[in-house]
């Protein structure tokens, strides 16, 4: 099985279960709102946890908040802003912002420039009104890869004392962090740093107003109810302390297999080739092909890949994204997602970009093919 679906989610890594299992075995047994001193071990190794995470996203000055994932962080700080008030965010978005802000009365969702796949600060400016109050933009998209100038809107939201939340899934372990001074809460999920599904976080500045999306106990300062879940903050961490070993070199790794695939293929359209992107990313248009049906034949050879967003996918409609791109409805079809993650390797992509640039596309040919070398 070759996987290059890592945008959607990684495979789990075997220290980060390791990390989890110690966790939930007698030695942490404790809610670590307990008064009892296990409740306090417990209480010890999530303090623990949080300050680790906040060091390897060098956000010590920060306070952090935990979830069950991005789309619980980004709902949480999005269905804080008063229902009058005003939004501004970008077509381009994951669902999690674009249908947590449907509830909303008054946003702006604002369309790139005509081929690009981000949004210019200039484009937020103008769009910003006397009560906007709260900007929202991804750091990277996740189906093309592409970067957002976070720096630049930051500084203007600073400039504007507005609001901005950052959409952080598909930067992290993709680069080193840092927050810039005019971001306001930034959410991540661990899933995609190969730790565990069901965790994500909110990285604030202090003081910022947080209204509970979850009610009940008084855990996370009366920010998020619910008993904390030690074991998968504590893979976080860990997921997290792995994603920021030898980052430098991880990354230039996966460019360089990403950016091998691409010019194997020859007769393609890379959505966002031009623009700077994440490393692992490829959204890749093979003219005159299905997607879904590439999607198929890719995945009877072994080979899973994705035709846009995971959440979308399952209902296999055009991608949002490459329509708000201004791409023709014949191209969206015929794309699909590559995403690589730190295991991918190059005989892997030289497999896969050997299935790809045979002309005479058949499964039966390539999984004969594929048992010789895998
Ligand atoms: N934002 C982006 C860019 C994503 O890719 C995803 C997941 O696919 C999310 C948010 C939601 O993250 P989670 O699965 O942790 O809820």
């Amino acid at each position: 099985m070759i996987y290059l679906d890592n945008n959607a989610t990684t495979a789990l890594d075997r220290r980060v279960l390791e990390a989890m299992h110690a966790v939930s075995i007698n030695k942490y047994l404790g809610n670590i709102s307990s008064p009892h001193s296990y409740g306090q071990k417990a209480r010890h190794l999530f303090l623990q946890a949080k300050k680790e995470i906040l060091t390897f996203l060098n956000a010590l000055d920060h306070d952090i908040l935990f979830t069950s994932g991005a789309t619980e962080g980004l709902n949480t700080i999005i269905q804080s802003v008063p229902d009058k008030a005003h939004i501004v965010t970008s077509s381009l978005e994951h669902a999690a912002v674009l249908e947590s802000c449907k509830s909303k009365s008054r946003v702006t969702y604002l369309d790139p420039k005509s081929g690009r796949g981000s949004i210019a600060p200039e484009q937020i400016e103008q769009a910003l009104l006397p009560d906007t109050a709260l900007i929202v933009c991804m750091a990277a998209n996740n189906e093309t890869g592409v970067l957002s100038d976070i720096v630049a809107i930051a500084q203007l939201a600073e400039q504007r004392g507005i609001p901005f939340l950052v959409d952080g899934v598909s930067i992290l372990g993709k680069g080193s962090i840092s927050i810039p001074q005019g971001v306001s809460a930034i959410c991540f999920s661990a899933h995609k740093i190969h730790g565990p599904q069901g965790m994500g976080c909110i990285v604030y500045k202090k003081g910022m107003k947080i209204r509970p999306l979850i009610c009940g106990g008084a855990q996370q300062r009366g920010l998020r109810a619910g008993t904390e879940n030690l074991s998968a903050i504590v893979g976080f961490a860990k997921a997290l302390e792995l994603a920021s070993r030898d980052l430098e070199e991880t990354v230039a790794r996966m460019e360089l297999l990403r950016n091998r695939l691409e010019l194997s293929l020859g007769n393609v359209v890379v959505h966002g080739k031009d623009e700077p992107r994440v490393c692992n990313t490829s959204n890749i248009a093979f003219r005159g092909r299905d997607g879904e049906t590439l999607l198929m034949q890719l995945d009877l050879a072994g080979v899973a890949v994705s035709y846009g967003a995971a959440c979308a996918s399952q209902s296999l409609q055009l991608s949002h994204v490459l329509q708000n791109m201004h791409v023709a409805p014949d191209l969206i079809r015929s794309s699909l997602r590559f995403s690589l993650s730190r295991e991918t390797t190059l005989e892997e992509i030289d497999y896969v970009s050997r299935l790809l640039t045979v002309t005479d596309f058949t499964p039966n040919k390539f999984v004969s093919s594929a048992t010789s070398s895998y």
